[in-house]
């Protein structure tokens, strides 16, 4: 697949009176911000609890997400849900979601090869992540390797340099002014956002991917566990 330069991006698909997640969900299903709605099977959006403690974003969807239309639900959503559990985080007070919302791959015969996402798809889907998280009121963000940093830090955040360092959400943001405000209540009412901080490190898959996987997975709970110390 060709570098993409350009894209509308999502934001005029988001509906400005959607007050839940379940609304923006429903209206990202529609959304065509960017050419990757052609080939995937269908958008995947963030899921978990609203009142989540611990949001947790990822790059984008794999193929079995992309075939069920739910996040983190293939090997390395395994391997995370396993990790926050051994890290002590309650793994119901956690909401996952993507960077990019729909699946990036190439056609190897019948096999889909999964793509990283260009800058030109995470700029085009970074509206739904801040309309997420208007919605959401985290105390703690997990940014979950390169992908989900450049969306949210920057181009210049560097994963390796700085995982399992807390840092305080939304100041580190690359633009905090998206994440500052959320509404409280239908009628456009907008208040501070709560204080939160943010943490990033490895994405599940990287452990996957790993030489040794024992120690890619335990850097993985050791970073994790710096979030669940700092859970309040
Ligand atoms: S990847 Fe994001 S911006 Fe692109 S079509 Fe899907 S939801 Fe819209």
């Amino acid at each position: 697949m060709a570098e993409t330069e350009s894209a509308p991006g999502a934001q005029e698909f988001i509906p400005p009176q959607a007050d839940t997640i379940d609304e923006l969900r429903a209206a990202a299903a529609g959304c065509r911000g960017c050419e990757l709605y052609r080939d995937a099977s269908q958008t995947v959006f963030g899921r978990g609890d609203e009142s989540a403690r611990v949001v947790l974003v990822g790059e984008q969807p794999g193929d079995l997400e992309d075939q069920k239309g739910l996040p983190f639900v293939g090997p390395a959503g395994r391997l995370l849900r396993r990790a926050v559990d051994d890290a002590g985080i309650n793994t119901g007070q956690i909401y996952l979601t993507n960077a990019v919302k729909h699946f990036r791959f190439e056609l190897r015969g019948k096999r889909r090869i999964h793509q990283t996402p260009d800058r030109v798809h995470i700029t085009a889907c970074r509206p739904w992540l801040v309309a997420e998280f208007a919605r959401l009121h985290p105390e703690i963000v997990v940014v979950l390797g390169a992908t989900a940093a450049k969306a949210l830090l920057g181009p210049t955040f560097r994963v390796t340099k700085q995982r399992g360092e807390l840092m305080p959400w939304p100041a580190a943001a690359q633009h905090p002014e998206d994440f500052a405000r959320v509404p409280v209540d239908s009628d456009g009412k907008v208040a501070d956002a709560p204080a939160a901080r943010l943490l990033a490190t490895i994405h599940p898959s990287a452990v996957l991917r790993a030489d040794n996987q024992d120690v890619a997975y335990d850097g993985l709970v050791k970073d994790l566990r710096v979030a669940a110390r700092a859970l309040r």
